[in-house]
């Protein structure tokens, strides 16, 4: 038997929904950005959340970390409901659940030197006593993401990209978090660092024993660090399995779409291109039924009638879509994908 790790985070039925200020026929209009998604994420686990820009999967993020509260649903962090915790209580588990943002040029004070926003964490959590073990530990953090010790009192404005999320990084692990939740941590970087800042936070990973939910909508990166996928469309977990699985042999339309366009050198080992019918639909009206119907290669009249449900069509494989059965077994025979050039 399969012996699995505990599970850290549970989101369970999660939904955020916006109020616009725009009326039709005098009702407010809404936005669903995310709707009604559930993921587990187990000990030292990387889940890679991926999908379109607009997706809804970095407003899952702050959902998760409750810098957005959600509209409905449960997060659970070690089988607490966070959604419970008052003010002073979610203080205290912010110290276990740690977010590196997207832009690293904006996350960090301008104002303040590198030793100074890396202490703010212990500061504000009162861990380090003295001004001369906080500093300690400042240097450490610093050292461990490949920084000088030098570099302590110089400004943000003096680093590059990739050297500012490295103090990101260091921000995040200086309280020993559980869990990392990384929203797009290396979009905003040079394709030439991009690697280095993800092996960086695999390592740091490993060495706190600490699971990480990363964000992205690159499918060649959530390859390289995730151990499960869950790929987002319009707001919801369209399809989820364990990452290899996933890249072999894709469930859901939209996955395989999204495989297909990722760039790969090799003739041998090329993907049939399918191309995406229509426009990405307005969240503010999703198309009836299967929301990704106006788009699907696959569709049929179904699709449009019935919103399909999510099904395990395989074991811990899940997938929203009618046809999901039909078209694992025409993906069983398809070559695995290589490993992404960018990233060997
Ligand atoms: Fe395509 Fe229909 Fe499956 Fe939706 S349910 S992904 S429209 S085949």
């Amino acid at each position: 038997m399969r012996m699995e790790n505990q599970a850290v985070l549970e989101v369970q039925g999660v939904s955020k929904v916006f109020s616009t200020h725009v009326k039709i026929n005098r009702k407010r209009l809404v936005v669903r950005a995310v709707d009604n998604i559930s993921f587990t994420v187990r000990e030292n686990e990387t889940y890679g959340l991926v999908g379109e820009s607009g997706c809804g999967k970095s407003t899952a993020g702050r959902t998760i970390m409750r810098i957005l509260e959600p509209t409905e649903g449960k997060i659970l962090f070690q089988g607490e409901n966070i959604l419970e915790r008052k003010a002073e209580g979610l203080t205290r588990l912010r110290r276990e659940m740690q977010m590196i943002f997207q832009d690293p040029y904006s996350s960090l004070n301008p104002r303040k030197p590198v030793g100074k926003i890396v202490e703010e964490p212990l500061l504000i959590h009162r861990i380090g006593g003295s001004a001369a073990t906080r500093r300690e530990l400042c240097l450490e953090a610093l050292k461990r993401v490949g920084l000088r010790e030098d570099q302590f009192y110089r400004y943000p404005h003096e680093f590059s990209g990739g050297q500012k999320q490295r103090i990101g990084i260091a921000r995040a692990l200086i309280l020993n978090p559980k869990i990392i939740v990384a929203d797009e941590p290396v979009s905003a970087l040079d394709v030439s660092i991009q690697s280095q800042v993800l092996n960086l936070l695999q390592e740091i990973k490993t060495s706190l024993n600490a699971s990480l939910v990363f964000i992205s909508h690159n499918m060649a990166v959530i390859r390289h660090v995730s151990d499960r996928v869950g790929v987002m469309y319009l707001g919801r977990i369209v399809e989820e399995c364990d990452a290899l699985k996933l890249f072999r042999r894709p469930g859901h339309p939209y996955t395989k779409a999204l495989l297909s366009a990722v760039p790969e050198p090799s003739p041998n080992l090329r993907r049939e291109r399918v191309e995406l019918q229509g426009e990405v639909p307005s969240p503010h009206s999703p198309p009836s039924g299967c929301a990704f119907h106006n788009r699907c290669a696959y569709a049929k009249e179904i699709c449009a009638a019935s919103t399909p449900m999510r099904d395990e069509v395989e074991p811990e494989h899940f997938v929203e879509c009618h046809f999901a059965a039909e078209l694992l077994r025409v993906n069983q025979t398809q070559r695995v994908m290589a490993e992404p050039a960018i990233l060997k």
